[in-house]
């Protein structure tokens, strides 16, 4: 199985929920989520332990959605559109601009110009910052992507379209949880609001 990187179904290292931001390993399982998906890995390790009454309410909110008899799962369903250029980084995925002083190098204060100490003058950033918009994609992770009767975030589409043989039981409800199923584990993901 191609190696997949968990910590991307966590929340980030700067969301206030630091409980979510490990994967947690239960029974055969490691469980996953950021709040908008969860997802379960067999045979993977973990980091980090969720308290008992957390890990019962991901496993009964994982229970009611992929326990249902009537799933119908699909392959290919989800058609990535042409992708639209993140407009924090203008698509370059990285901000070189330094935010101190928006590129100028300098500020004028009174008759006097004064050279940017976070840049040293030079306006850029030197590496240039990830953008922490796209996360260095250049795309807009937000745009929506249908599933069935629902739309997803491009970024959960992309997530989840790298998992081995991805199958998807798009919902009726465009309200629902979208349970996935892949080579090693399963999830569910939730849809963007109309
Ligand atoms: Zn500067
Ligand atoms: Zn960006």
């Amino acid at each position: 199985m191609t190696q997949i990187d968990i910590q991307k179904f966590c929340a980030r290292e700067d969301d206030d929920r630091k409980h979510i931001q490990k994967p947690h390993k239960h029974g055969e399982y490691v469980y996953a989520t950021n709040g908008h998906i969860l997802a379960r890995f067999r045979d993977a390790e973990a980091g980090q332990h969720w308290e008992d009454k957390f890990m019962d309410k991901v496993q009964k909110l994982h229970a009611k959605s992929l326990g249902r008899a009537s799933l119908k799962w699909k392959r290919d369903i989800i058609k990535l559109p042409p992708a639209i250029e993140c407009s924090y980084c203008d698509g370059e995925g990285k901000l070189a601009d330094c935010d101190d002083c928006n590129g100028n190098g300098n500020f004028e204060h009174g008759k006097h110009y004064y050279e940017c100490k976070e840049c040293n003058g030079a306006g850029r950033m030197n590496p240039p910052e990830i953008c922490h918009s796209c996360s260095g994609t250049g795309k807009d992770g937000s745009q929506r992507v249908k599933v069935g009767v629902s739309h997803i975030a491009r970024r959960y589409a992309e997530l989840i379209l790298a998992l081995p043989n991805l199958e998807v039981a798009p919902n009726l409800d465009d309200k629902a949880a979208i349970p996935f199923r892949f080579d090693g584990g399963d999830g569910i993901l939730m849809p963007l609001m109309k």
